[in-house]
C-alpha cells in the first residue's frame, strides 16, 4: 500500500502552526518600555553628546566659557579628560599627515604597517607615536584600542577616500547625461564637440591680411 502523503506532512504543518505561534507572541510589544536594539546601544555619534552632563561653566584651564562643550573652544582642553590634555592643533595634526605618509613611503609601507599594528593597542599610529598623539574613544574617555584604530585607520579612510574619488570622478562623465554631450569646460568655454570626417568645417587658410603696398 503507498502511504498517504497527507500523513506525512502532519507533523510538519503542526510544527509549522507552532512556530506563527511564537513569531506571533514575538511580535507583541513586551511590557513596559522595549529595550533598544543592540546595534543602537552605542549611543549618539556626536562628540557633542558626551560632553558632561555636570559640566563646569568655564574651563578649568583657560577660565573661558564651556557651557555644554566637550572641548574648550579657546584652549582645546577636553573637559572628560584630565586637566592639561588638550586637542592637538591644525598644525600638528597635518605635520602627523606628512609625516604619516613619509613613514610610510620611507618604510615601503610594510615597515609602517607592522609598526602601526604594534601601537594601535595605545590609540596611536607611527607618526602619532612620535609626534606625543593619542586617539581617545569618546564614550568611554580613554585611549582608542587596536579594532577602533584598525576601523578608523583602514576601514574609515578607505570609505571615505572612496567617497571622495566617486565624487571628484564625477564631473569627467557629465557628458553622459548632458542634452549637447558637453562636459563642464565646454560649458565653461562655450564649445561643443562634433565628428567632421570629411573636415567640412576646417577653416579655410586666412587671405594676408595686408600686403605691401597693396590696396587701400
Ligand atoms: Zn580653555
Amino acid at each position: 500500500m503507498t502511504e498517504n502523503p497527507h500523513d506525512a506532512a502532519e507533523p510538519k504543518r503542526a510544527e509549522r502552526s507552532k512556530k506563527a505561534e511564537r513569531w506571533k507572541k514575538a511580535e507583541q510589544p513586551p511590557a513596559g518600555p522595549r529595550p533598544a536594539p543592540r546595534w543602537a546601544q552605542r549611543g549618539p555619534s556626536s562628540a557633542r553628546a558626551y560632553a558632561p552632563a555636570s559640566a563646569p561653566t568655564v574651563c578649568p584651564v583657560c577660565r573661558g566659557p564651556v557651557e555644554g562643550e566637550l572641548t574648550c573652544q579657546f584652549c582645546g582642553q577636553v573637559m572628560v579628560l584630565p586637566t592639561g590634555i588638550h586637542l592637538s592643533t591644525v598644525g600638528l595634526r597635518f605635520g602627523g599627515f606628512l609625516l604619516e605618509n613619509l613613514l610610510m613611503i620611507c618604510t615601503l609601507y610594510i615597515g609602517w604597517l607592522i609598526w602601526a599594528f604594534l601601537v594601535f593597542p595605545q590609540g596611536q599610529t607611527p607618526a602619532k607615536q612620535l609626534l606625543h598623539m593619542r586617539v581617545i574613544y569618546i564614550p568611554e574617555a580613554r585611549a582608542a584600542r587596536w579594532w577602533r584604530m584598525f576601523f578608523r585607520e583602514f576601514i574609515a579612510k578607505g570609505i571615505i577616500g572612496l567617497l571622495a574619488a566617486v565624487t571628484l570622478l564625477i564631473p569627467y562623465f557629465w557628458l553622459l547625461w548632458d542634452r549637447n554631450r558637453q562636459e563642464l569646460w565646454d560649458k565653461m568655454a562655450t564649445t561643443l564637440v562634433v565628428t567632421d570626417r570629411a573636415d567640412r568645417l576646417r577653416p579655410s587658410p586666412q587671405p594676408p591680411a595686408e600686403l605691401p603696398g597693396g590696396r587701400s
